[in-house]
């Protein structure tokens, strides 16, 4: 069955009633890097960048930034490469950070990954991603720390988000929708509790978070992927795309199933289905 799948890779990822769907790869070593690249995925949709630091002493400096990413970019050479500045959070917590202050990354520390992330993407077709974003202020002052013209995207995974939708899409050049944190802010679930799974991106509350972010996508012209690992699961992809989701980016392991479940579905059926639940 893995074979018949892995052989699927010189299939595109087009629906039954031919609409392609673009598939990328969530990264976070250089290892996961080859595996997306030789698993067929067009670039990096998440390049998270925080796992080497989780046991640093203090914020990482530009070679330490430099040092790690390195591997896990040079693979992605010629491909789109997202990298997302450092996520702390309570459950990623590095000792130099209390679980209060992990979700704001000081502006000098931000300032300092941008200008690795620049240098180390340099032969990719980089583009920067923010996580936790819940406004359009955010995203310009992230931007005027960011040398050079590279694409400035906002990750969708906070209720915050979804209420202030449009001007975040205005200021960002592309939306991610980070389905995990999405599913556990509108479903009021903690990150580590068991009743978080995948598949609960399809409950109503965050199906039509996530239409609602398709459309405001949609109104301001902004590419808009789905990173979360609901963009690997069989029962939520259909609605997926039935809402509107035509690029996926997915664990590297999880290239060739999503793709051969892209090639059953019909994008009709799909939004007939999405359509019931959203009600
Ligand atoms: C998400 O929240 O869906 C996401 C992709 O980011 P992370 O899992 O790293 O929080
Ligand atoms: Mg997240």
């Amino acid at each position: 069955h893995r074979a018949d799948l892995a052989a699927g890779r010189a299939l595109p990822a087009v629906t039954r009633d031919g609409r392609t769907v673009t598939l990328l790869a969530n990264v976070a070593t250089a290892e996961e890097s080859r595996a997306a690249v030789a698993a067929g995925a067009e670039g990096a949709g998440l390049v998270r960048t925080e796992l080497p630091f989780l046991t640093a002493a203090d914020w990482p400096d530009e070679a330490a930034h430099a040092a790690a990413l390195r591997p896990v970019l040079d693979p992605l050479a010629g491909l789109v490469a997202t990298v997302r500045t450092l996520d702390f959070a309570p459950d990623k917590l590095p000792p130099f950070l209390t679980a209060a202050g992990a979700r704001q990354l000081p502006p000098e520390a931000l300032a300092t990954q941008l200008r690795a992330v620049v240098a180390a993407g340099a032969a990719t077709r980089l583009r920067v991603m923010l996580p936790m974003v819940e406004s359009a202020d955010q995203v310009e002052a992230a931007r005027a720390l960011l040398p050079g013209a590279v694409p400035c995207g906002a990750m969708v995974e906070t209720a915050a988000a979804v209420e202030g939708i449009d001007g975040i899409a205005a200021a960002a050049d592309f939306l991610s929708i980070g389905t995990n944190d999405l599913t556990a802010s509108l479903l009021g679930l903690d990150r580590l509790d068991p009743a978080l799974t995948p598949a609960r991106a399809a409950d109503r509350p965050v199906l039509r978070a996530i239409a609602a972010t398709v459309a405001a996508a949609g109104r301001h012209d902004r590419p808009l992927s789905v990173c979360g690992d609901a963009a690997a699961d069989p029962h939520a992809v259909p609605l997926l795309i039935g809402v509107g989701c035509r690029i996926l980016s997915v664990t590297p392991s999880a290239l060739d199933a999503v793709r051969a479940r892209i090639r059953t579905l019909d994008t009709a059926e799909c939004a007939k289905a999405a359509a019931a639940v959203l009600g």
